[in-house]
């Protein structure tokens, strides 16, 4: 198989091209993480709370 950035033959089973690094085979792992990644229930928490900090510290600020 050829490195679709370089060009260089490279063997089947190469996960890395050896001469320029790119990544020669799809990430077959990817849909998983991003269905591991579609829970962002504490990022919003986390950004709700950081959101309510800071309307309260403006509050506190203009009061
Ligand atoms: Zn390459």
């Amino acid at each position: 198989m050829k490195c679709r950035q370089c060009g260089t033959e490279i063997a089947d089973k190469a996960f890395i091209c050896f001469r320029c690094g790119t990544a020669v085979v799809e990430a077959v792992h990817k849909p998983a993480e991003l269905a591991k990644a579609k829970r962002p229930t504490m990022v919003y928490v986390a950004v709700g709370a950081i959101v309510l900090m800071a309307v309260a510290l403006l509050l506190v600020q203009f009061w």
